[in-house]
């Protein structure tokens, strides 16, 4: 039976261009789906790419929504290309809103803590005592977009303006080389650090490796599992650190969930800075996975201009809310 289908493309400015080792980034571009059936009812959906971890771009994803001329068969789920992981993403998750009924949905954890994101610099000792007391426990901060040097000297205030007891996740985005990765090594033994994620960039394959197997805290891959082909890789190479997962930039969920069963790595869910559609189905992933429960990734406020939209976050988010995200809101400010 064919759905009524449709598209928006949307585009939303950051408050101020996020700074990150792949450099500024100044609007985050996306696109909603809406799947419809016979009796009215509506599923949402979101296709919100990033390139640099191995995804479609922004443009593909419109073009493969607008070849769907307005329908869709959910029994063509299986055909949309693997070299398009978020238009499935997109289309699966719609399909499941469409399906959800009050109630029905079990998940596996009841509540998740979340990693308080901190921004790259110094302004991130201010930023770390603030989210303490909000109730934040481990934190996210970006490194590798300052010089070593100041950067370390900002850790070691960080770790000084919160007590003993947070967690620390350091995030380069691929901005390290070795030398500077093993310094960063030397700092962070035995100082709360729970990952150090992506040091080298994506290209570094056997490198990571060989990082990971003389460093002293856990290497997180991050950008270098973007998608589900480039994480089943990895699970083949038997990696024993962290991934972090992105589910919106992955691919499938129920696929994505399949594949989790076969790795004993541990896995961090993260947002990919989509909006409370994606987030939606992103967080079911999250909420569903038989994997250890650790703090996800959806504690970014204050980055979007348009933020208001958003559910604020908090400092744990429980199971009930998932069913509270309304794609409605963004579907509409996705037409202005
Ligand atoms: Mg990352």
């Amino acid at each position: 039976m064919k759905l009524t289908f449709d598209y928006r493309r949307y585009r939303r400015p950051f408050r101020r261009p996020l700074e990150t080792g792949h450099g500024a980034w100044k609007e985050r571009e996306g696109v909603l789906v809406a799947l419809v059936d016979e009796d009215g009812r509506r599923g949402y959906g979101e296709a919100a790419p990033i390139e640099a971890f191995g995804t479609e771009s922004v443009d593909q994803a419109e073009s493969f929504f607008r070849n769907q001329k307005g329908c869709f068969d959910p029994a063509d789920l299986e055909t949309v290309p693997a070299v398009l992981p978020c238009c499935r993403f997109a289309v699966e998750c719609a399909l499941a809103d469409l399906r959800e009924r009050p109630g029905e949905e079990v998940f596996r954890h009841e509540h998740l803590p979340v990693a308080g994101l901190l921004p790259a610099g110094g302004e991130a000792v201010r930023r770390a005592r603030e989210l303490w007391e909000a109730g934040y426990r481990t934190f996210k901060w970006k490194i590798a977009v300052h010089p070593f040097a100041a950067e370390r000297e900002w850790f070691r205030r960080l770790r000084d303006a919160v007590p003993a007891g947070a967690a620390w996740r350091l995030d380069a985005n691929g901005g390290l080389d070795r030398k500077t990765a093993l310094k960063w090594g030397m700092e962070i033994e035995d100082s709360g650090v729970e990952f150090l994620e992506q040091p080298l960039p994506v290209r570094s394959g056997s490198d990571l490796e060989k990082l990971a197997s003389e460093f002293p805290v856990p290497i997180a891959l991050d950008e270098s599992v973007g998608t589900i082909e480039s994480l089943r890789e990895w699970i083949g190479r038997r990696w024993k650190g962290v991934f972090v997962i992105k589910p919106a930039l992955a691919g499938s969920p129920s696929v994505l969930l399949e594949l989790l069963r076969e790795t004993d790595a541990k896995c961090v869910f993260s947002s990919a800075l989509e909006t409370v559609v994606g987030m939606k189905g992103a967080l079911r992933v999250a909420f569903s996975t038989e994997q250890e429960p650790r703090a996800v990734g959806w504690g970014a406020a204050g980055v979007f201009a348009d933020d208001g939209i958003s559910p604020e976050p908090r400092p744990e988010i429980p199971a009930s809310r998932i069913r509270e995200l309304d794609g409605e809101r963004a579907w509409t400010e996705a037409r202005s």
